[in-house]
């Protein structure tokens, strides 16, 4: 194995992920991006994924004039299949099933799916960073992650998902928890 798995990871052995779903790319009328997360979260939920947990779909209307509609989520699952690099390469065929086109990053995209976090703790390789590098920085990525597993550590900082949350709300609403 060319990766750099900082805290252990046995392949073969069952391995649980937390990912983070968003959309914000409708690809029909019948298909916005909730309905896209919800398809994806179904699509994970069968083998070899067993669904631990989910959380709901949280919706960002449109503001102004845009019609754009987030829609953001993140599931724990666990499978014995996937090691981090191979569910990586699962999650980009998953996106691309489901309309997305190679683009500029953070561009409007009918589904993306990012590895947050892993219990086997820290992996590194080229071109996968787990836990994800921006995590801690963002609420709509630890929002739904605090309503699955609101204990889960940070294996480099030793936060707990509630304390990370709680710090990014801090000085904008002074609150605690999720
Ligand atoms: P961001 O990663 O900042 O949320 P994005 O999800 O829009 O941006 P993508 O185009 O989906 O970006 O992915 C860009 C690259 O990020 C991927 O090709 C992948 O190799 C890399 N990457 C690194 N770490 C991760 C991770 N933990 N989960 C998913 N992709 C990752
Ligand atoms: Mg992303
Ligand atoms: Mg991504």
């Amino acid at each position: 194995m060319s990766a750099l798995s900082l805290t252990g990871g046995v392949s073969g052995a069952t391995q649980i992920y937390i990912i983070a779903l968003g959309s914000n790319q409708p690809r029909s009328r019948t298909r916005p991006p909730t309905r896209l997360v919800e398809e994806a979260i179904e699509a994970l939920s069968i083998a070899p994924f067993r669904l631990l947990a989910r959380s709901p779909i949280i919706e960002t209307p449109p503001l102004g004039p845009s019609k754009r509609r987030y829609a953001n989520a993140a599931i724990m699952v666990e499978t014995a299949q996937f090691l981090p690099d191979t569910l990586l390469r699962h999650l980009k065929a998953m996106e691309r099933a489901a309309g997305r086109r190679p683009g500029l990053r953070w561009s409007s995209r009918p589904l993306d799916l990012d590895i947050i976090a892993w219990g086997g703790g820290r992996w590194i390789s080229p071109g996968l960073t787990v836990p994800h590098k921006e995590w801690s920085k963002r609420i709509f990525v630890l929002e739904p992650v605090c309503a699955i597993a609101p204990r889960w550590k940070d294996p480099k900082s030793g936060k707990s998902v509630r304390q990370m949350l709680a710090t990014l709300k801090k000085p904008r609403k002074m609150r605690k928890g999720c």
